[in-house]
């Protein structure tokens, strides 16, 4: 009686669960999501992480120490985030902070709820002009606009703990299970945001969000391919971390090439508004 009761309560969550998190676009992504943990909850802990990243890079002496690199970053980020609201409006509203670490690490990360990070290399080794700043920094925004982290640790939350433990964590309830579930969810999803890659699916809609989202910000979106390539041209001789979880195939390039006459347009448009 109490399973069945359960599971007809998992099935609600479930059902309520399924939902796509960005409003349709020219991008084409409208897949509906696994996404069952609170988004409050995954971006309260992502907040904690994020803070403690800046903490201990302050402490390193890593954080920021270039004045000039961190006011470009955030002057292409800052534009970036000003077009959020054409794939999701709560989205203008969001805590967002973007911060530089001092790194020979080759990356960029955008964690959920707008916390940016761009370890320094990827733009020492690349010498990245702006529009493929604006074109890696757009791909990762995207990932948080599509909550792809919550995504993942929904999934994974589901194959670790199974569904009554999932049907007590929404009940809401004063259990001890659901209070222990909810504790063992919130340390588990700290790790998973760094140790579980993006699916082939999630990196295809960051492609092509990120692509849109960087055209209407004003930035060339042919750079998305000159920094594949430049990351394919550093992989040969050291692996960028980022190929590592972005491993840019001919597919990639090819979606993004057949993506590009339709996000051209908005590109065009800004620079004929603002002659930027
Ligand atoms: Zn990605």
């Amino acid at each position: 009686m109490i399973k069945s009761a359960l599971l007809a309560l998992f099935t609600v969550s479930f059902i309520s669960g399924c939902a796509t998190t960005t409003k349709d676009s020219i991008s084409g992504v409208k897949r509906s999501q696994l996404l069952l943990m609170p988004a409050s909850q995954i971006t309260s802990m992502s907040s904690k992480t994020y803070l403690q990243t800046l903490n201990t890079a302050e402490k390193a002496h890593t954080l920021n120490i270039d004045q000039s690199q961190l006011e470009r970053v955030r002057s292409i980020s800052n534009n970036l985030i000003g077009q959020v609201s054409a794939f999701r409006p709560d989205a203008a509203q969001w805590k967002w902070e973007v911060n530089v670490e001092k790194s020979d690490q080759v990356n960029a990360y955008c964690m959920p709820g707008g916390k940016i990070m761009v370890l320094s290399g990827l733009i020492d080794k690349l010498h990245v002009t702006d529009d493929e700043l604006g074109a890696v920094i757009g791909h990762e925004i995207a990932h948080a606009l599509r909550e792809h982290g919550r995504e993942r640790m929904s999934q994974a939350y589901v194959q670790q703990f199974g569904l009554q433990a999932m049907a007590l964590f929404f009940s809401k309830g004063t259990s001890a299970l659901a209070g222990n579930a909810t504790t063992q969810a919130a340390n588990l999803g700290s790790k998973l945001f760094f140790a579980l890659p993006n699916s082939r699916e999630q990196e295809t809609e960051a492609d092509k969000i990120g692509l849109e989202l960087s055209a209407r910000a004003g930035y060339n979106p042919e750079a998305a391919i000159t920094l594949w390539q430049k990351m394919n041209a550093q992989g040969e001789a050291k692996s960028p971390e980022f190929l590592s979880t972005h491993p840019a195939n001919a597919n990639r390039i090819n979606e993004l090439r057949a993506l590009m006459p339709k996000v051209r347009p908005l590109y065009d448009a800004t620079k004929m508004g603002a002659g930027r």
